[in-house]
């Protein structure tokens, strides 16, 4: 039987490992498919406290988990198949194995969605970015291109012109999904510009290692050309990762688990951490700072219980 069990090992889950473990609630942290988050996908990381010159992504993740592990969390690698929080204490069932709980931790995060050519893989960290606030300093004097066409497209277009020279929208339809005023605010500023009915192909050039053009194609004419770009923002949505939940705790309308006093989820005992609570703000450190609300939340509940 475990007093707290946390399943995500983002920024949000090793927090919550760390705090939890130098509570002496010798927490486990089972990590995921996606190891380390999203943050394993990047590469410098300037806007984390503490890194006067910036740490690469997989080197912060490193050093969180390093940091939990000291005070005693015991990070297992591992896929969660299912949970039950409709009993106590808990189940959690992971392969053949069935671990028990009296507290959950959801760090579970949200995965950008990706438009799945291999290019766009290869070139993540390198030219390639689903993060404008992360991101977006590198490419200061350069031309980019954004995809998409909803509120988090334009958004992160906007943001982008205070460093790029020009940001090109490439967008599938012939219409925004944007809401008005994000429509407005992106077509009135001169830096922008738009690709209506175009579908990537390639981001080039995979070969050199960065990012030198994207391939796109108009989806009505068929036409097709390379945008000299050096920069490509992928902004096509994100889905929050909680499959394992449905039916078991309150969601938004996409998906995302609702947080009220705190970290506290609908079930008593159950606290959720990170990007799978907040689609506003994803970044690595309100992550890291959820997480510790969590520990701190789980810690009081189990307190209460004795
Ligand atoms: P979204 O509203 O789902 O928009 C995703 C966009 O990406 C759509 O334009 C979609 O095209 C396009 N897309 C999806 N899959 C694609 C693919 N495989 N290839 C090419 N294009 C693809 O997602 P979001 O913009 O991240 O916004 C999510 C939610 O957060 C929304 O409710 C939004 O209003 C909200 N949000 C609000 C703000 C704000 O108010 N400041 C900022 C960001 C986000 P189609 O249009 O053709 O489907």
């Amino acid at each position: 039987m475990r007093d707290v069990t946390i399943i995500g090992s983002g920024p949000a889950g090793l927090t919550a490992a760390l705090y939890s473990a130098r509570a002496n609630l010798r927490p486990l942290v089972i990590e995921g498919l996606e190891a380390g988050g999203q943050l394993m996908l990047t590469t410098a990381v300037e806007n984390f406290p503490g890194f006067a010159d910036g740490i690469m992504g997989p080197d912060l993740m490193a050093a969180m988990r390093a940091q939990a592990e000291r005070f005693g969390a015991e990070i297992v690698r591992g896929h969660v198949s299912a949970v039950d929080v409709s009993v106590r204490p808990f189940r959690i069932t992971m392969g053949d194995e069935t671990i028990e709980t009296k507290t959950l931790i959801i760090a579970t995060g949200a995965s950008a969605k990706l438009l799945g050519l291999p290019s766009e893989r290869k070139l993540m960290g390198h030219g390639v970015s689903t993060c404008a606030t992360c991101d977006g300093f590198f490419f200061r004097g350069k031309p980019i291109a954004v995809v998409g066409g909803g509120d988090s497209a334009l958004e992160e277009a906007t943001f982008l012109t205070r460093f790029a020279s020009r940001v090109t929208i490439v967008h599938r339809r012939d219409t925004l999904r944007a809401s008005k005023i994000m429509q407005d605010k992106a077509m009135a500023n001169a830096k922008i510009t738009f690709e209506w009915n175009s579908d990537v192909v390639e981001v080039v050039d995979v070969d050199a290692g960065a990012v030198s053009g994207l391939v796109i194609r108009n989806n009505v004419t068929g036409v097709q050309k390379t945008l000299p770009v050096e920069g490509v923002f992928v902004a096509i949505g994100h889905t929050p990762n909680t499959s394992l939940f449905k039916g078991q705790l309150d969601m938004d309308e996409t998906g995302y688990l609702k947080t009220h006093d705190g970290s506290r989820t609908s079930v008593e005992g159950v606290f959720a951490c990170g990007d799978v609570q907040d689609h506003v703000y994803r970044q690595a450190i309100t992550a890291a700072g959820s997480g510790c609300m969590a520990s701190l939340d789980a810690e009081r509940y189990l307190a209460a219980q004795e």
